[in-house]
């Protein structure tokens, strides 16, 4: 029986084009028009182009232009869309200031997709499993999405719609990312369960917390493939902000958690599966984050 399945090869014939510079990639995507398809690492593309998802007739690869990539530290962090996701686990000041962005990147599940996938191609993928984004939300990331003629600032809390969906419209390019600077105190952390290492998550959580002394003065908690979105968790949040860090608040905030999110049963895990594991990685991720925190080291 005939069957689209990711071994088969890409059939039907589309141009592919390598512009230079960001104004070449919009002119392009005018031309071109709803029939084109951005192309970064192509993890995510060539799949969907294999299995016949997706037929574009032009593939525009943005590899070439340069003003997309890396990664630029100052108050705060701006990393460009195409950066891989090999070079972020590997930045000095991400591996300094936002360690559930570093761990979210060495949880990707091989070496040839983290130097081929991009943060910015996995946020545009917009999968519920794509595992920077709950390490971008509670860093409080937003992107940038632009035109050849606008540039708006979208905060990621506000950017997925749906499972594939986010907020751009059509000829937008997203072309980075900003994280403001980690308050004082702060510490964060990430965690990914999957069947086996090379596998999109069962279920990844990421939490950011800060201290004062023994009390959390603020916190962020966001979970992946727990719903149709990455997604912010606002009442465990509101349970822990002003409380001390014991153990008993973030089993309670964890308990949450598993009650709030809206996990399915599919291929990966069963919904039952999932709410078990998000109580028990998210428990963990804050003891952890509470302890840098304190340590004041890894934010
Ligand atoms: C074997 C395998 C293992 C994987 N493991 C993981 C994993 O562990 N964790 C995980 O999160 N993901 C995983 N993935 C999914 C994928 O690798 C990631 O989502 C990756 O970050 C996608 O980046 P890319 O540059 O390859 O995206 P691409 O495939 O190039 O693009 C993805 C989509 O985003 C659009 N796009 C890309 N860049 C932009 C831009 N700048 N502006 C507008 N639109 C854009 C493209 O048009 C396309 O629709 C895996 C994939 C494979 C094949």
């Amino acid at each position: 029986m005939y069957m689209n399945t990711n071994t088969r090869i890409v059939s039907p014939e589309f141009d592919f084009i390598q512009p230079k510079t960001l104004a070449e990639a919009f002119s392009l995507l005018e031309e071109h028009g709803a029939t084109a398809k951005l192309l970064a690492g192509g993890t995510d593309l060539l799949v969907q182009m294999k299995m016949e998802r997706q037929q574009p007739s032009h593939v525009i690869s943005l590899a070439k232009v340069k003003e997309l990539e890396g990664i630029k530290a100052g108050d705060g962090l701006t990393i460009g869309a195409t950066t891989s996701i090999s070079a972020i686990s590997k930045s000095a000041p991400v591996k300094a200031r936002y360690a559930a962005l570093r761990e979210a990147c060495n949880a990707y599940s091989t070496v040839s997709v983290m130097l081929m996938g991009t943060i910015g191609g996995n946020l545009c993928n917009a999968s519920p499993a794509a595992d920077t984004a709950p390490a971008l939300l509670v860093h409080d990331a937003s992107v940038i999405l632009k035109t050849a003629k606008a540039t708006r600032k979208v905060p990621l809390k506000d950017f997925f719609t749906g499972p594939g969906k986010t907020v751009m419209q059509p000829g937008e390019i997203l072309t980075a990312i900003e994280l403001p600077e980690p308050a004082r105190g702060s510490g964060s952390a990430f965690l990914k369960i999957s069947r086996v290492v090379a596998d999109i998550s069962q279920v990844c959580a990421a939490v950011m917390l800060v201290r004062d002394g023994d009390k959390i003065t603020d916190c962020r908690i966001a979970l992946g493939s727990v719903g149709p979105t990455p997604v912010r968790m606002k009442h465990a949040v509101g349970a822990l902000i002003g409380q001390r860090g014991t153990p008993e608040a973030f089993d309670a905030a964890a308990e949450i958690v598993a009650r709030d999110i809206t996990p399915i049963t599919d291929v990966r895990a069963t919904e039952k599966y999932r709410r078990h594991v998000a109580r028990i990685i998210v428990r963990d991720a804050l003891l952890t984050a509470w302890q840098r925190a304190a340590e004041g080291a890894a934010k």
